[in-house]
């Protein structure tokens, strides 16, 4: 068993690029998350896997 501590990743946003305070490990999963971003004072949702970031796609 790997007893290493895993790294963990800030998560950018993805309108402006910067770092929010969301934090991630490389085998993190999120799905339709909101991210919420301090720079642009905006939420955006979001689904990570394997320390990719996306835009979710807003469900009607
Ligand atoms: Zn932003």
């Amino acid at each position: 068993m790997d007893t290493a501590q895993k790294k963990s990743y800030w998560l950018p946003c993805l309108n402006c690029d910067k770092t929010t305070d969301v934090k991630i490990h490389e085998d993190t999963v999120l799905i339709n998350f909101p991210l919420y971003c301090p720079h642009c004072e905006q939420e955006i949702l979001v689904n990570v896997v394997q320390r990719k970031i996306a835009r979710a796609e807003p469900k009607e």
